[in-house]
This record gives C-alpha cells, sequence and structure tokens, in this order.
C-alpha cells in the first residue's frame, strides 16, 4: 500500500509553499520509510522553490534534504535499519552504483547523476522526487545514515547538507592542527565550516559583510573576523589561508579573496551555484600557485563520518525552531541573512 502523506510545496516560481498531499511508494526490498520528526531549511530550498537554477525545479517542489527522523517500517531485505532507529537523508537517495564515483563513495559526484531527495526522477519508476517538508520518507537503506543519539535531536538536521557540504572540502585539502581556514559568509554552512574546521584543529576567520555578527562567530570559535567589504582589514590578512570555503549563495568578486590565500592555498567555492560574472586575472594565482575549487556535498560514507565525528565532538548546528507554518517567513528572513544560522522545522507542527 502506498503510503499517504502531508508535506508543504511550491506549485510554481512565484507561489508560496502551501499544504500538499501526496503519496510515498510501496516498500521495495531495499527500503526504508521514516517518520521524519525534523527537517533544516536549507538556502537550495529556496533556490530550488523559486526556480533561482532554472530547470531543476520540477513543480510541485516539496524542498527539504536536511532531515531527522525515526524508521518505522522496513522492505523485506533491509538489513542496516529496524524500527525505532534514528536516521538521517540528506541531498541524495540514489545514484547507479556502477560508475567510478560511485565505487568510491563520492555518489555525489555520479557520472549518470545521483538522484537527488527532490527534483530528481526516481531510477526505478520515473516519478518525482519529493524532500522532507513532509511527514514521512521512503528511502533504499544504502542512502540512509545513522544518527548518534547523543546529540540533540532537534538540532542534528543541518548537517546531512550544511554539514556534510563544508566537511566534505575541509578534510579533502587536509584541514587539521595548524591549519588556516577562512569562511565567507555566515549562513547555514558558513556556521558549521567554523565549528568543524575549528573542532579539526585549524584557526578560523570569518569572511562578512555584517558587523553585527562579529559576536556570535567569536562564540561559533572563529578566531578572527574580517569585514570583507573594508579593504584595509582584507590587505591585512594577505598570503594567510590554506583554505577558504566560499559559502555566499549569489554571484559576488572573488578578487578580493585571492591574495588572501598562502602559497598552494584554495579557494573552495560551496555556496554559488551558477556563473560567476566578474572575470579573473591569473595573476593572483600564479604569484602564489593558488586554486580556485568547488565541492558538491558529500558521498554517503563521508556523511557517516562527519556525523559520527560530530558526535565524538559534540558539534551541533545553532538552530531556531519554526512550525511548517511559519517556511514562508523563514525564506523571507534566509534572505536578509536574518537566521541564526539554521531554521529547522518541527514535523509535528504540520500533524496540527
Ligand atoms: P544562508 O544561510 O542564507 O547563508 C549565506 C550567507 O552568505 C549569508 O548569511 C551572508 O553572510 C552571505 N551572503 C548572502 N547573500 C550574499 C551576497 N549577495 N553577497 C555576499 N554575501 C552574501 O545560505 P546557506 O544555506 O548557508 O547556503 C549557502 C549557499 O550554498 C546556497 O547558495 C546554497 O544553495 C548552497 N549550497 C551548496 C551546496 C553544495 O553542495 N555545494 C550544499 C548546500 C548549499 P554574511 O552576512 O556573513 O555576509
Ligand atoms: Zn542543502
Ligand atoms: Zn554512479
Amino acid at each position: 500500500m502506498t503510503l499517504p502523506v502531508t508535506g508543504y510545496a511550491a506549485q510554481s516560481a512565484t507561489s508560496p509553499l502551501a499544504p500538499f498531499a501526496f503519496e510515498r511508494r510501496d516498500l521495495r526490498p531495499d527500503d526504508v520509510e521514516i517518520d521524519i520528526l525534523y527537517c533544516g531549511v536549507c538556502h537550495s530550498d529556496l533556490h530550488t522553490a523559486r526556480g533561482d537554477w532554472g530547470e531543476f525545479s520540477i513543480y510541485p517542489v516539496v524542498p527539504g534534504h536536511e532531515i531527522i527522523g525515526r524508521v518505522r517500517n522496513v522492505g523485506t531485505g533491509v538489513t542496516k535499519y529496524k524500527d525505532g532507529d534514528l536516521v538521517g537523508v540528506g541531498c541524495m537517495v540514489d545514484s547507479c552504483r556502477e560508475c567510478e564515483p560511485c565505487k568510491h563513495d563520492l555518489e555525489q559526484y555520479c557520472e549518470n547523476g545521483n538522484t537527488g531527495t527532490y527534483c530528481s526522477h526516481d531510477r526505478h519508476d520515473g516519478s518525482i522526487t519529493y524532500g522532507g517538508y513532509s511527514t514521512a520518507i521512503v528511502v533504499s537503506e544504502d542512502f540512509v545514515l545513522r544518527v548518534p543519539e547523543n546529540l540533540d535531536t532537534k538540532a542534528v538536521a543541518p548537517l546531512l547538507c550544511a554539514g556534510i557540504t563544508t566537511y566534505s572540502p575541509l578534510r579533502h585539502w587536509n584541514v587539521g592542527k595548524g591549519s588556516k581556514v577562512a569562511v565567507v559568509g555566515l549562513g547555514g554552512l558558513g556556521h558549521m565550516a567554523i565549528k568543524l574546521a575549528v573542532a579539526m584543529g585549524a584557526e578560523v576567520t570569518l569572511f562578512s559583510r555584517s558587523p553585527n555578527k562579529a559576536d556570535d562567530a567569536h562564540a561559533l570559535g572563529a578566531n578572527h573576523v574580517v569585514i570583507s567589504t573594508d579593504e584595509v582589514q582584507i590587505a591585512e590578512v594577505a598570503n594567510q589561508f590554506d583554505v577558504i570555503i566560499d559559502t555566499v549563495p549569489y554571484d559576488h568578486d572573488l578578487k578580493p579573496y585571492l591574495p588572501t590565500l598562502a602559497l598552494d592555498g584554495t579557494l573552495v567555492l560551496v555556496g554559488v551555484v551558477g556563473e560567476l560574472s566578474e572575470t579573473i586575472s591569473t595573476w593572483p594565482l600564479l604569484a602564489g600557485r593558488r586554486s580556485i575549487a568547488a565541492s558538491m556535498i558529500g558521498g554517503i560514507k563521508e556523511t557517516q563520518e562527519m556525523l559520527d565525528f560530530c558526535g565524538e565532538h559534540n558539534v551541533l548546528p545553532d538552530v531556531e525552531m519554526i512550525d511548517m507554518q511559519n517556511i514562508n517567513e523563514a525564506y523571507e528572513r534566509m534572505l536578509k541573512s536574518d537566521v541564526k544560522y539554521r531554521f529547522v522545522i518541527d514535523m509535528a507542527s504540520l500533524k496540527k
């Protein structure tokens, strides 16, 4: 029997999110059915609901890819999970599982395209995937994560996207004790980048447009704050950073940041998806063998490693809980950078 669920969807790029009833598929042998407790609100949800990424949005869009819940039913072949387990689902629910990236636990880079938690076509029946702004979800056990029970369940959801998207590049570019890391933008991803880099032993600087966030940045663990619009402050940190994690969601000029990279340093773009309009001179790159790179979420194995790391080091997002009914207002606040530092939807509100 398919499972009737309620959720919130955007019916078009210009319509606000509103209640939407739909069905989850019958359990396949490897499926896990999850009662959703909480779902984080990522800026990608907003981009997708509002059509910022063009064809990527398939309406109705049910966003949500920072999902925490408890297993309430499993398919006949499931071995990893049982009823009652605390689990998570992030940005992907499937991939081809055969290509080189998939074979190397890098499903996010699947050569045949990973199946997104929302706005993707299911690989078996072609149906459109619907995300976590809903009461339940059905996902193959291989794309389900185990959530440490010692962490505050309400706060853990944003690790499934904001956490892994910043953890993966920090690991890939070998951040550890003694590394100097800078983070651009203090939002959902930015605040996790600070917490994770600090937990890995790095010295961390925040680049922000918002002077009023300085105290918060220090409280989150940042050692220094540089106001990114202040040329004097930027010049003072020339040649410093091994890695810069840039979380800014919109087109912006990278030029001010490149000279702040140390020799062999890398600026990793995780925020903007699409074109940057400013051209870049190779001069600051070749003058320090510097790189510009980009990184997308993380694989399932690495996401589990990140959750376990956060469980061990007690790294948790700072969250503001909201009811599902307040999602449109939350999006408006996110656009004004008025979030400390991630909204999480309490799905019990959907049952009200
Ligand atoms: P967010 O919570 O809204 O935070 C973004 C921060 O960037 C803001 O708090 C602000 O920080 C700064 N900012 C915002 N607009 C800006 C502008 N026009 N110019 C300069 N700075 C600006 O967003 P998020 O949820 O962290 O997501 C950030 C981006 O990452 C989104 O575009 C999202 O789609 C993308 N994303 C990518 C991946 C991936 O796999 N690569 C995964 C998840 C999300 P300050 O006030 O401190 O300047
Ligand atoms: Zn996300
Ligand atoms: Zn693949």
